[in-house]
């Protein structure tokens, strides 16, 4: 239902909360102002095609762990995370860390570097733009245009930007600014939404020896539009994430596929995390999106490491995704007998493992697993 309702705010800017009842059978939908007779036919068709896909994509469970103490009822509010000087907001989606936090993801990040290196991944650094033609070269635009986040060059002309100058005041929101769309026009760069259309772009027509798959490794910001979902440490509009990314032949991509989950189980065993490792799809959402959902689900080609609250829907804290040949036709990766190369990669969500973690065990390190204490 969390994920229906994380959609459907995309269909119209009108629609202000959507509230489902607590069975689920029905769904309130409040709106800014009265809405026409054509947006809630759609709507009425958009959440049907939504419901059917859901139905059909039956998901299937991995792994679940349980762990007796846990207290972990609902996510840490950011309140309390504020008022304990441990992060602060920069606006919606986005914010500072600070103290035990900070500590927190710089030594979870390190952690899992550390395993992606004795597997014998190299290590790489990306920036945090990507040009939007490697986001249409691999799908990205096209599949999830609601949540990219294009940014603005300035346009060269002397009169927009006089008048611009002129509407900049102290208080005064972008969005109110009429000459703001006259001066900006959209740059051939977007914020990056993951970290592996990086990798993919940095081995494009390259060739993989028999026997050489590649396993790579990076830490990137990334950046994704959640529009009104976006709330909390659970849904950033800026967050960090780790990913392990494997390339080459099947067997290859498939033995660290393996890998990936039992890496995530042994995750969730040190650090005492209740979860289940389920087979997910993704958002897919403009067209054809029951086929692609169906398809992901069905050969459990993207795996979802959710953390399970007693008193709030489970959270994604990673997920594994096989996209067999996608990716090496998209970048011409290829293999030694001309076929294009597989891939897979597992994202850490750092933000959302750490507040896992304080959700869980509290801010306080002497109160940890050992295997916890240890990284930080
Ligand atoms: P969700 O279903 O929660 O939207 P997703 O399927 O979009 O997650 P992936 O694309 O698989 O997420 O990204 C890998 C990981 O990045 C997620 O498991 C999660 O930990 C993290 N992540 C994704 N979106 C966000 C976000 N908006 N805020 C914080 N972390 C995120
Ligand atoms: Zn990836
Ligand atoms: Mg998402």
């Amino acid at each position: 239902m969390e994920e229906i309702k994380k959609q459907l705010y995309f269909i119209s800017e009108t629609i202000e909360k959507i509230k489902p009842s607590n069975d689920f059978l029905s769904i309130e939908i409040i709106f800014k102002i009265n809405p026409h007779k054509e947006l809630l036919e759609s709507l009425d068709l958009e959440i049907k095609k939504l419901f059917e896909a859901f139905k059909l994509s039956k998901k299937s469970i991995v792994f679940e762990k349980k762990f007796q103490n846990s207290r972990c009822e609902k996510p840490i509010s950011t309140e309390t995370l504020s008022d304990l000087s441990l992060i602060k907001s920069l606006g919606s989606g986005v914010y500072a860390y600070a103290g035990i936090f900070q500590r927190l993801i710089n030594g979870l990040d390190k952690h899992l570097k550390n395993i992606a290196l004795s597997l014998d991944a190299d290590e790489f650094i990306f920036p945090n733009l990507v040009s939007t033609s490697t986001l249409i070269k691999s799908g990205y635009l096209k599949n999830f245009p609601h949540q990219s986040q294009p940014i603005y060059d300035p346009n060269c002309n002397i009169e927009s930007l006089r008048s611009l100058r002129q509407e900049i005041k102290e208080g005064v929101r972008v969005s109110e600014i009429e000459s703001f769309n006259q001066y900006y026009k959209a740059s051939d760069f977007s914020l990056s939404p993951a970290v592996c259309y990086h990798c993919y772009e940095f081995f494009e027509n390259s060739i993989f020896e028999k026997d050489k798959g590649k396993l790579t490794t990076a830490m990137q910001s990334c950046y994704r539009f959640e529009g009104k979902s976006t709330g909390g440490l659970e849904r950033l509009r800026e967050f960090k994430m780790r990913e392990f990314i494997a390339m080459g032949e099947p067997e290859f991509v498939q033995y660290f596929q393996n890998k990936f989950i039992n890496i995530a189980s042994k995750l969730c065993e040190d650090f005492e995390i209740n979860c289940q490792l389920k087979s997910a799809s993704d958002p897919f959402f403009i067209d054809d999106y029951n086929a692609k959902r169906i398809f992901q689900t069905g050969f459990e080609l993207k795996l979802e490491l959710l953390t399970q609250f007693k008193k709030a829907p489970s959270l994604a804290i990673s997920s594994i995704n096989y996209h067999q040949d996608y990716f090496g036709n998209s970048f011409n990766l290829r293999l030694h007998n001309g076929k294009a190369a597989h891939s897979c990669c597992i994202g850490f969500g750092l933000d959302r493992w750490c507040s896992t973690i304080f959700s869980t065990h509290g801010v306080d390190p002497m109160k940890w697993p050992d295997e916890l204490r240890k990284i930080i």
